[in-house]
């Protein structure tokens, strides 16, 4: 498969959080892509996030950006397709365990990660292999404008389920401190091994899976310079 990833002539730093807009447009239902895959692929081979019009759900993985359809296709992204919202950076193991306890859901999924962290206060990025007994993931249908708020959008996911599926987690936990950008804490998606099925996960189950971190130092924030972002107040609901 084609990847994506250009060559730059700075290298990039392995340890900074791209994002693509903030977490509160997206909330807004600014779903127009501002940054091309193309562009994307410059700041990371690793990350989660969505495309333009909110068509469907990206996963990208060893510098392969990969779009799921509400219909639950996987297809390679094309590098001139754009996000409205992403989060990408360069993946590099900081720290690899196992997990060998039965996780029977998400939300012990995140306790058991959180325990392994020695600081809420930093961004960091997960990438957990294995063969997972349940996992429960949705895409979303693409928007027409004008586009709804987020809720909105997503009260319109398309939920698949799969049992002793080989994938791979991507995700991200995100410190308390980046509320106004991100969206504060854990955050995955996923692609099985044979990219054939891929989402935003709702839930999951783990009984044994390799779960390599990565500790991040910095964080880049794209601005969508379109004139729907520049005009929000985003002082007031919308
Ligand atoms: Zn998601």
């Amino acid at each position: 498969m084609p990847s994506l990833a250009g060559t730059s002539a700075a290298a990039p730093d392995p340890e900074m959080l791209t994002q693509v807009s903030t977490y509160p447009a997206l909330q807004r239902g600014q779903f127009n892509g501002d940054v091309t895959y193309a562009q994307l692929a410059q700041d990371g081979d690793f990350g989660l996030g969505t495309f333009s019009g909110l068509d469907g759900e990206m996963v990208a993985l060893d510098g392969v950006f990969y779009q799921i359809s509400a219909d639950g296709t996987v297809r390679v992204a094309d590098a001139a397709m754009t996000t409205p919202f992403a989060d990408v950076h360069f993946f590099h193991s900081n720290q690899q365990l196992r997990i060998s306890e039965p996780l029977q859901n998400l939300d012990q999924l995140k306790a058991f990660l959180a325990k392994q962290l020695p600081s809420p206060n930093r961004p960091y990025a997960f990438r957990i292999s294995g063969t997972f007994p349940t996992l429960k993931y949705r895409s979303v249908p693409k928007q027409a404008e004008p586009y709804p708020a987020l809720t909105d959008a997503v009260a319109k996911q398309v939920v698949f389920e799969a049992q002793n599926i080989d994938a791979v987690l991507v995700g991200y936990m995100l410190p308390e401190y980046l509320g106004g950008i991100g969206r504060p804490g854990f955050h995955f998606h996923m692609i099985s091994a044979d990219k054939s099925r891929g989402g935003h996960v709702l839930d999951v189950s783990a009984s044994a899976a390799t779960v390599d971190i990565d500790f991040l130092e910095s964080v880049k924030l794209l601005i969508p310079q379109n004139a729907t972002f520049q005009g929000s107040n985003f002082s007031q609901p919308k």
